[in-house]
């Protein structure tokens, strides 16, 4: 039995359609009132929330048991061979952590690069650099609590493969730094296969019984390859219901957010599975 966090990767549809300018803590309401019991809160497009609307969002969640989490900009590349685009991915990185920590999100997560001329080898020391950098700058800043979650991505010229990324992570072995698996993502690098529990035992083999931050959607298969463009969960490209199963025999902790286009719809869907499977939805029935 696995203790659950589950909700969507931003702010729910039904929180929009009751309120078409719904903010972050419209959203956090909306996903208690639902049932589920985490948010990530999504800068993909940049950094717009201020240090107080963070932390109004922050006392929201505590009070009605809601995780949350957050996902940095995707304009973020550790591999650039521009140097400035490399410090604007950093400071991109630390506006997302200084808010992650306001609201007293659990992880923030990024995508760390594209391997570009630099090669997997090269990336693998560049990302490195740059998360030792953002180590430092994370304890002149005072930011304690908040994780930096390395993203499993699912493109072969990104770096971000399950193995680099977990030995990356393991070598760094700071608490503040973490992977993110990405379900979806490992599927379509695989091929359009994953067998969960493999990955499951590998994780108990690097990072023991650590709570698991995951994001779970299903991807579409194009013109001879899987793709990153997100699905409903009953296209079933990765299925869900055999990863309920595989958590239903693990003693661990784990966060999954929905990033299906249907985002608590779909999240609500997952419930339903994971508790077929006697997983636990912390402070939920
Ligand atoms: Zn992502």
């Amino acid at each position: 039995m696995a203790r659950v966090y589950l909700g969507p990767a931003g702010i729910p549809i039904g929180a929009k359609e009751r309120k078409r300018s719904a903010g972050t803590i419209d959203g956090i309401r909306y996903v208690s009132e639902v049932g589920l019991n985490a948010m990530e809160v999504e800068f993909v497009q940049g950094v717009r929330m201020t240090r107080e609307a963070a932390q109004e969002a922050g006392e929201v969640a505590r009070e009605l048991g809601v995780r949350l989490s957050v996902h940095a900009p995707y304009f973020i590349n550790l591999c650039s061979e521009e140097r400035d685009k490399v410090e604007a991915s950093l400071t991109r990185l630390q506006e997302s952590l200084d808010r992650g920590e306001a609201m007293g999100a659990t992880v923030v997560v990024f995508h760390p690069a594209y391997y570009g001329k630099l090669g997997p080898e090269g990336c693998y020391n560049a990302v490195k650099d740059g998360v030792l950098r953002i180590i430092d700058w994370m304890k002149e800043n005072d930011i304690k609590n908040v994780k930096l979650g390395l993203e499993v991505m699912a493109r072969k010229s990104q770096f971000g493969g399950l193995e680099e990324t977990f030995r990356l992570v393991k070598e760094i072995n700071h608490p503040q730094v973490v992977a993110v698996i990405d379900w979806g993502h490992v599927f379509a690098r695989n091929g359009g296969s994953i067998d969960y529990r493999a990955v499951l035992n590998m994780w108990r083999e690097y990072f023991g019984d650590q709570p698991m931050h995951t994001h779970f959607t299903c991807v579409k298969y194009r013109k001879g390859e899987w793709v990153d463009e997100h699905e409903p969960i009953d296209t079933n490209n990765p299925p869900f219901e055999p990863l309920a199963r595989e958590l239903g025999s693990e003693d661990i902790e784990i966060t999954i957010i929905n990033e299906s286009p249907l985002l608590e719809k779909d999240a609500l869907k997952m419930k339903e599975m994971l508790l077929k499977y006697n997983n636990v939805l912390v402070g939920l029935h």
